[in-house]
């Protein structure tokens, strides 16, 4: 099952709100206070949520150093 609690997880979420497009998605504030998706338990999988993201390192041709995890600039 792939949903965006694998981009949350790893890292590379900045709490865009482009996934917001699920009604089992809500933005709640995480611990650092930045709002941040959280998946409800009747998530299906479809990974329309995942397809959203442009911040998912395993999106094809992505490139970007947010998407490809922790670095400098
Ligand atoms: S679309 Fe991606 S980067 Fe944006 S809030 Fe959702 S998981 Fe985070
Ligand atoms: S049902 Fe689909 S769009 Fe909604 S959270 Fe699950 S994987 Fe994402």
């Amino acid at each position: 099952m792939d949903n965006v609690k694998r981009i949350v997880r790893g890292g590379t979420c900045t709490g865009c709100g482009a996934c917001r497009i699920c009604e089992h998605i809500s933005f709640e504030k995480n611990r650092r206070g930045f709002y941040s998706p959280m998946v409800d338990g009747q998530c299906t999988g479809c990974g329309r949520c995942v397809a959203a993201c442009l911040y998912d390192p395993q999106r094809e041709g992505n490139d970007s150093p947010r998407a490809s995890g922790p670095g400098l600039f």
